[in-house]
């Protein structure tokens, strides 16, 4: 009968494949030093094609001139370095050292590379966490990198993991996607990986000849690349699907040339697992003696580099083969190895589950918040275009505003300098532009008032026109008009703009003297008699003459009497005939 193999080693063997190293191509050799240069490109050769040990020696050379190399060949170099610390076993300073690319500016394609170690890595630690982290990232940004090879290597790493964990179709959909961008790369190397994952990810699904198919194609491809390494998993590979078939005669030259290879490419964990295998078939093939002493050896090797998947399937094979002999003492102790070893896997299975469905979740809830915060920027966005809208609004309002304003202090502005026109006009005379009737004995009686309050003299003039109307009726109305206006010019000329003068009737005018007493104020009269007289002399062709009456303030004298006693004076004037000065005493 045949025993289930141990499952868990199928995790080193895993990171073989996925170790499987992804050629990065130079950058531009003629800029940077010649030496580190062809030394990078030594080692990313050899790194698939020799020992790790034999790179290792080429990528210390390198470590050697690190300081002439430029950013992208020290990032090329930690990556190598890296994995080669991988192969090597040491994966916690194969981790430290792509912490060391932190502060390094990384192209895509070094980061996408960086990533898909880094979950290899802290997967062989039990950094699950770490692991899936990395994985996811390199998932996300798988797309930004147009490298089919890349994009394999991670593809690979899903379909393994996702088959691994529980979810079998999603580990075949990514295999065969791993498969196909493999193909388009070209290289055989690639394509030897990919079968290899594939292959894997339908043995997880329970679907063995569909792998044993794809690693008899994938095997040629692994040979012709020169991949010993690889060649030797696929061996291993197949080995134990066939002994799970039951062909176990060709199962045994799978697995032995498998270790073969792998042992000549350094694996040495890969080793330890096609011995595993190849104890139980060796089991199968009933030669327990053979089995226990590869079996044992196998304990040795696994206990000192802390190979639990080896150590427990070991066990369980070195407890069955006792119990065969009939030695139940063996048979126990070593029984209770493998179930304390299994304990610690199925330990370490417990933490890898729920730390791949912790970042599962991780990535449900980032997505739901990444929708979040999309959503969030699409409301403020549309705060940000009514806010603006608002301010718009507001400033279209206030611009109305102030312009309304604006126009209507000019309207007021307008009106109140009509009014004040109108008002002014209202209280002068049209013709000569003295005051009016009203206007001039409404201001008189204020004058008089102020000239009572101080004390002061005041004297009313009134003139008026002698044979206006002979003048109208040679002459016309408007020659009538001019010596209206040439008079009131006269007064104005005579008296100052500080005398009170109006137009108070048709020919009549009036003159209100404040400061000045009668005697003052006749004779300012009699200059502007004389100067009239003058000018009649001066060949004007219309001549005329005035009659005045003059009338000084009494004290607590009312306008009314100073003005009836200014008449009477004017009409004493012309009573005695005309072009005379009548003061009223
Ligand atoms: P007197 O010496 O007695 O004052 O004689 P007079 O002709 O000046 O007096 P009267 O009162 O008889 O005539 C006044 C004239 O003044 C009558 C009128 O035609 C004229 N008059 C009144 N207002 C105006 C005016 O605005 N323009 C003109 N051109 N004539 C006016
Ligand atoms: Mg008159
Ligand atoms: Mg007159």
């Amino acid at each position: 009968m045949l025993r289930n193999l141990p499952g868990r080693g199928w995790c080193t063997l895993a990171l073989a494949g996925l170790l499987l190293a992804v050629s990065l191509p130079g950058f531009g050799a003629d800029e940077e030093p010649v030496a580190v240069e062809r030394l990078i490109d030594r080692a990313e050769r050899l790194d698939t094609t020799a020992s790790w040990q034999e790179t290792r020696e080429t990528l210390e050379r390198v470590a050697e001139r690190l300081g002439e190399a430029s950013d992208e060949q020290r990032v090329r170099f930690r990556l190598l370095e890296a994995r080669n610390r991988a192969l090597a076993g040491e994966y916690r300073e194969g981790l430290e050292v792509l912490t060391r690319l932190e502060p390094l500016e990384l192209l895509p394609r070094h980061e996408l590379r960086s990533l898909e170690l880094c979950a290899n890595l802290a997967m062989q630690i039990s950094e699950y966490l770490e692991a899936f982290r990395c994985l996811n990232a390199a998932m996300s940004m798988q797309a930004e990198v147009d490298d089919p090879e890349l994009q394999a290597g991670v593809f690979g790493l899903a379909a393994y993991w996702h088959s691994q964990l529980g979810d079998p179709d999603k580990g075949l959909r990514y295999g065969r996607r791993t498969l196909e961008l493999a193909r388009r790369t070209g290289s055989l190397r690639e394509e030897c990986v990919a079968h290899e994952k594939l292959g894997q990810a339908y043995e997880l699904s329970g679907r063995l000849d569909s792998a044993i198919e794809i690693y008899r194609d994938g095997l040629p491809r692994c040979r012709e690349s020169g991949d010993v390494l690889y060649t030797g998993v696929v061996q291993i590979l197949l080995g134990r699907v066939l002994h799970r078939k039951g062909e176990l005669q060709a199962a045994e030259r799978w697995l032995q040339q498998g270790i073969e290879a792998t042992r000549q490419s350094g694996f040495q964990d890969g080793v330890l697992d096609g011995q595993v295998n190849y104890g139980s078939l060796l089991f199968d093939l009933g030669r327990a003696e053979e089995a226990e002493d590869m079996l044992l050896s196998v304990v040795d090797e696994a206990r000192s580099r802390d190979r639990w998947e080896s150590l427990t399937g070991s066990y369980k094979i070195l407890a069955e083969i006792a119990a065969r002999r009939g030695d139940t003492r063996a048979a126990y102790d070593r029984l209770v190895r493998h179930l304390e070893v299994r304990e610690n896997m199925l330990n370490i299975e417990r933490a890898r589950l729920i730390a791949f469905h912790e970042v599962e979740f991780d990535t449900l809830a980032r997505e739901q918040q990444i929708e979040l915060l999309e959503e969030q920027a699409r409301i403020s966005e549309l705060e940000a275009v009514n806010r603006k809208q608002r301010r718009q609004l507001v400033w279209v309002t206030y611009t109305i505003a102030g312009f309304l304003l604006v126009v209507l202090a000019l309207l007021l502005l307008h009106a109140t300098r009509e009014r004040r026109h109108y008002r002014r006009l209202s209280t002068l005379d049209s013709l000569t532009g003295l005051r009016n009737h009203t206007s001039f004995f409404s201001e008189g009686e204020g004058l008089l008032n102020e000239c009572r309050a101080l004390d002061r003299p005041a004297t009313l003039i009134l003139c008026d026109i002698d044979y206006f109307k002979q003048i109208n009726d040679s002459h016309g109305h408007h020659a009538g008009d001019r010596v209206l206006v040439r008079l009131a010019s006269r007064l104005r000329e005579s008296f100052g703009e500080e005398a009170l003068a109006g137009r108070i009737g048709g020919e009549e005018f009036a003159v209100m003297l404040a400061g000045a007493d009668i005697d003052a104020a006749g004779d300012r009269v009699e200059a502007l008699r004389r100067n009239i007289e003058q000018a009649r002399s001066d060949d004007n062709p219309i001549v005329f003459t005035l009659s005045f009456g003059l009338a000084e303030r009494r004290e607590g004298e009312s306008f009314t009497s100073l003005r009836e006693r200014a008449d009477r004076a004017l009409y004493r004037a012309k009573s005695a005939g005309r072009d005379r000065i009548v003061a009223e005493r």
